[in-house]
């Protein structure tokens, strides 16, 4: 029988891998085809530099739903025991990636979840597919899920052949050739950028730094003090929702109570809302959402802020309207005032291109043109059923941040781990339904 193939091996792709083992002890081998050397890092946790931090205090990155304290107890037993005592600290991410690969060994290593090492190139069929991989392999999949992900960031046309420009900061060794005296802007102010600060600063890096996006919005820290999440969320309209939000920190005080209470209804409010009304949310509230959900980890909060304090890094709100032969960037500041700012070296940390998906991936773009799959009304992906499935597929599942047209906030690890394994478990419902297992 052709086995069931994961495409992406990333945090998505390992967690739907290790809930289908469990589920499924005696089925036959899953194949997870993934070019990196480990399941489970993806691109958040294959970082080497040890500057980079989890966002999430550790008491809540858990590979399994229902036992939050899991990377806790592995840390105490890997660790020397000093970051186990603290609950809320924030380890790195190789750390927590090397905790993800851990998890998944033992299925690798009896054979139950077979690593290929590559990437998935092109797709055929419709189920069973034959997929074809960058070494020229095929492999025939009856079942495909799809885990692959964020698409790759993009540049605006004008900067895409300058020698300057570092177009993905987390290819390896990238922020290597930047002199300490050289001059970086960076596009992007979110945590991207901050990843790329603290890698500038573990580095020596002395010279300017200026960073721009066009609200020059930051993210903000976490809590002095834990707080519960406050409050209850649902609207059939963006604005009431947002009305809820700002009433409810009005009443508790405590912004980082209230988004967290958002962010745990975030399944039961997106579902409330009409696709006009997620495209609203999408185009004026993602922003502001990004920057208070996605929040910065003390440690690198405090080099920001220090370089800040010292007027090595500026922060600004102005979009880029072309850049000079000699590096000259020229920017409009948000109030519409030009300003010009030489760079010897410009940093792209924009963020996925999710509005490229379909096109720029190329077995993405073979299921599209087979009229397989589709993209999310709102933007946000690829069309998803509630079944975890391409819309009007029976043999192809979408599991992580691709399904979050449907499934609403997905891109932070406690999200995706608990929706992969209801993943997990619906892909099991629907191949028992089909007697596709027994
Ligand atoms: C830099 C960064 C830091 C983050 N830090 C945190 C954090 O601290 N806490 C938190 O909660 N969330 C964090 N996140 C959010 C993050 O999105 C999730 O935690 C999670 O890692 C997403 O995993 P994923 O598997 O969906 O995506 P990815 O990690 O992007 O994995 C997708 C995988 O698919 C593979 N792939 C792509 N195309 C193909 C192909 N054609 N064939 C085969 N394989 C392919 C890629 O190699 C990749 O490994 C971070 C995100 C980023 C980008």
């Amino acid at each position: 029988m052709n086995p069931l193939v994961i495409i992406g091996g990333g945090a998505s792709g390992a967690i739907t891998a290790l809930n289908l083992r469990k589920l499924l002890p005696k089925a036959p081998p899953i194949l997870v085809i993934e070019p990196r050397k480990q399941l489970g890092l993806g691109l958040a946790y294959s970082t080497q530099c040890l500057e980079h931090r989890i966002n999430v205090p550790a008491s809540k990155m858990s590979a399994v739903r229902l036992d939050p304290t899991d990377f806790a107890r592995w840390l105490a037993e890997h660790d020397d025991g000093a970051l186990a005592e603290a609950e809320d600290r924030y380890p790195s991410r190789a750390l927590f990636g090397h905790y993800l690969a851990d998890r998944l060994a033992p299925y690798v290593l009896e054979g139950t979840v077979v690593h290929v090492r590559d990437r998935v190139e092109h797709v055929e069929g419709s189920g069973p597919f034959t997929l074809t991989t960058a070494r020229g392999d095929q492999i025939v999949a009856a079942r495909v899920v799809i885990a692959t992900s964020h698409p790759a960031p993009a540049l605006p046309a004008f900067l895409a052949q300058s020698p300057r420009v570092i177009e993905n900061p987390w290819a390896d060794k990238a922020l290597e050739a930047i002199g300490a005296d050289e001059r970086v802007a960076i596009i992007g102010t979110g945590l991207s950028m901050a990843d790329v600060i603290a890698t500038l600063s573990a580095r020596g890096h002395r010279a300017p730094v200026l960073a721009f996006s066009r609200r020059g919005l930051r993210s903000r820290g976490h809590a002095s003090a834990p707080s519960s999440p406050f409050g209850v969320y649902g609207a059939e309209r963006a604005t009431r929702l947002l009305a809820q939000i700002r009433e409810n920190i009005a009443q508790s005080g405590d912004w980082h109570a209230v988004i967290d209470a958002v962010r745990q209804q975030g399944y039961a409010i997106w579902s409330q809302l009409a696709p006009a009304e997620r495209r609203r949310v999408v185009r004026h509230l993602r922003p502001f959402w990004d920057v208070h959900r996605f929040r910065i980890a003390p440690q690198i909060e405090a080099t920001l802020n220090a370089q800040i304090a010292e007027n090595r890094l500026e922060i600004l709100a102005a979009r880029l309207e072309g850049v000079a032969p000699d590096g000259t960037l020229m920017l409009r500041e948000r109030g519409g005032k030009r300003r010009h700012w030489v760079a010897d070296r410009v940093i792209n940390t924009t963020g996925p291109d999710h509005r490229g998906l379909l096109q720029k991936t190329s077995f993405l773009q073979d299921l599209a043109q087979a009229g397989l799959i589709a993209p999310d009304p709102s933007g946000l992906g690829v069309h998803t059923d509630h079944d975890y499935r391409a819309v009007g597929q029976k043999s192809l599942f979408i599991i992580g941040p691709l399904a979050r047209g449907t499934f609403g906030e997905l891109m932070g690890f406690p999200e995706i781990t608990a929706h992969a394994e209801l993943g997990a478990a619906s892909i099991v419902r629907t191949l028992t339904g089909e007697g596709f297992i027994q």
